[in-house]
């Protein structure tokens, strides 16, 4: 799944790739991803060009010099390429939108979880409200330890679950949850409560650094993630805790444990995480 470091890439590609191109030609070939398709065709988006691509959480805004905005979410398994049009359609492509240097801006998404969707209101760095009920972007000077032990004060579920909580700080995703927690020595089914104000400090810290690595590792590839150029993440290289039961803790060797918490696959060592 996509998370903010995949973004990141995704969002730095398109931007080198679509800014100060204009759209020539729009295609839909599906009516529905995760919201109809239908819109796009009809949103007279001929002779507009993209001024800016931009993230927010695991969001992506491609700016049009309108002021409206292409809103993506990649869902489960969105990707997208930029391609010529002598490149076939794949089977789960259902987006096009046609470029004037000769590429094709292409949304596959198998599972179709993922949302192409035009908004107003994106001019000049702002964001369409629909996102306006996100927390504070992790990689923001305001995102500290203050911020996150005042939200964890309130919150009686799992440190993990507050931590991935988009309402807290968004798109700190299950992966790097998962890391952040292991390198502070924090187990992820304490209390959010229960969490200190030294611990929260580290946290935030760590977990910047954790995202800031895996962006510039191009994100995780865990199963059918890619670039825009259809390279994988190399940060799985890198992981020390997830996906790892069973196999011995790098610190202390004591068997990684997992557990589900929130409905997601959580990695912790039983020694060193207290
Ligand atoms: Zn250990």
């Amino acid at each position: 799944m996509p998370e903010l470091p995949e973004a990141e890439n995704i969002g730095r590609a398109l931007k080198r790739a679509m800014c100060g191109r204009s759209i020539c030609k729009v295609e839909v070939f599906s009516p529905m991803m995760r919201t109809s398709l239908l819109p796009l065709a009809d949103a007279a988006l001929e002779g507009k060009t993209i001024v800016d691509v931009r993230r927010r959480g695991r969001y992506l805004v491609a700016e049009l010099d309108d002021t409206r905005g292409l809103l993506m979410h990649f869902g489960m398994s969105g990707v997208v390429r930029l391609e010529p049009a002598s490149v076939p359609k794949r089977k789960h492509e259902h987006v096009f939108i046609h470029l004037s240097d000769g590429n094709i801006f292409r949304f596959e998404c198998t599972r179709r979880f993922s949302l192409l969707e035009l908004h107003p209101g994106c001019a000049n760095g702002s964001f369409p409200a629909v996102l306006d009920k996100l927390g504070v972007e992790p990689l923001s000077e305001e995102f500290n330890g203050g911020v996150l032990f005042a939200a964890f004060r309130k919150r009686s579920s799992p440190v993990k679950t507050a931590l991935m909580d988009n309402s807290i700080v968004v798109g700190i995703g299950n992966i790097y949850a998962n890391e952040t927690l292991f390198i502070c020595r924090v187990a992820p089914t304490r209390k959010a409560c229960d969490v200190t104000r030294s611990e929260c400090d580290a946290i935030a810290g760590t977990a910047k650094k954790v995202l800031l690595r895996a962006i510039e590792c191009g994100g995780t590839t865990i199963s059918d993630f890619q670039n825009v150029d259809g390279s994988e993440g190399k940060f799985v290289q890198e992981l020390q805790i997830y996906g790892k039961a069973g196999i011995p803790c790098p610190h202390c060797g004591t068997p990684v444990s997992s557990v589900r918490l929130g409905g997601r696959n959580s990695f912790f060592c039983p020694q060193c995480q207290k």
